[in-house]
């Protein structure tokens, strides 16, 4: 695959990780390329709804996870329920009991969300199950797994934001992805402030070949010209390996 595993002896330590959004596109990719540089004894949490996805991504990690002793789970739950992001924290709080020296979560999961110009958003029901999913449960499921894994000294805590450029950017007809981008943003900064002993990286992948991508071709008719997700997130790899970001900073594929 690529470089930074022929080429980079260091680790993300001997971790916990939570991706969610894992079954498919940029999170698929991120457990691939994260499975090769957990330390033996790491646990990787999968999480989105597709229960076949998910198994099937065990499955293809099986082989070298066996060899490195690194421990799969996966949890088919939607997060923009209670119960979802509850299971997720209980599946995780079950894992604290290991020896884990890296706490790294990555909050990936999201949905594009209707396209649609501003004044077509009426239904408040359907504007908050959007904000659900794409604000509200990396918070909650955020502030859950920092409750089962207090910061201490000799534990390093990363939280990912997986962001875009619509957090910075205003795109028409994109208002709820555009708000709920800001908003994490926002969200993460201030996590940034409050806990000096958690990294956080709001990190804008650029755009990548998954459905969300088609689907804004699709509905908008606008090329991106994406590229393949394990570019990007060999890029955010690289960002955490070498770990010297300003916690809250929002880093762009393009810039880094
Ligand atoms: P994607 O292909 O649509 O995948 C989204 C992931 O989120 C899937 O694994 C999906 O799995 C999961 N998910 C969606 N709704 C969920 C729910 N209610 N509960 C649990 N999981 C849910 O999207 P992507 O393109 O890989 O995007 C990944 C991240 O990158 C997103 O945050 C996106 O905003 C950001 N991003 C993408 C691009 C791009 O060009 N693709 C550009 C900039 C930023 P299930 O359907 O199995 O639940």
């Amino acid at each position: 695959m690529s470089d930074i595993y022929s080429t980079n002896p260091r680790t993300l330590g001997r971790g916990i990780c939570i991706i969610t959004g894992a079954s498919k596109g940029f999170g698929r990719a991120l457990a691939h390329t994260v499975s090769h540089l957990l330390k033996p004894g790491s646990v990787l949490l999968l999480v989105a709804r597709s229960e076949n996805l998910l198994q099937e991504l065990q499955k293809e990690l099986q082989s070298f996870t066996e060899q490195q002793q690194l421990v799969v789970h996966y949890i088919a739950v939607d997060l923009s329920t209670r119960e979802g992001v509850n299971e997720t924290v209980r599946v995780a709080k079950q894992e604290a009991v290991n020896e884990i020296d890296h706490v790294l979560l990555i909050n990936n999961a999201a949905s594009l969300g209707n396209i649609s110009r501003f004044a077509s958003f009426t239904d408040l029901e359907e504007v908050n199950s959007y904000l659900s999913l794409n604000v509200s449960s990396a918070l909650a499921l955020t502030a859950g797994i920092l409750q089962v894994f207090p910061c201490r000294p000799d534990l390093r805590w990363t939280v990912v934001n997986v962001s875009s450029i619509f957090a910075l950017q205003a795109l028409p007809s994109m208002v709820v992805y555009c708000t709920a981008k800001a908003a994490r943003k926002m969200m993460f900064q201030v996590l940034a402030e409050e806990e000096p002993n958690v990294k956080v990286l709001s990190y804008s992948p650029g755009p990548m070949d998954t459905e969300m991508q088609k689907d804004i071709l699709r509905l908008t008719g606008i090329n991106y010209h994406p590229f393949p997700c394990q570019e990007s997130a060999a890029k955010l790899m690289k960002l955490l390996l070498d770990n010297d970001f300003p916690s809250g900073a929002h880093l762009d594929f393009f810039k880094v």
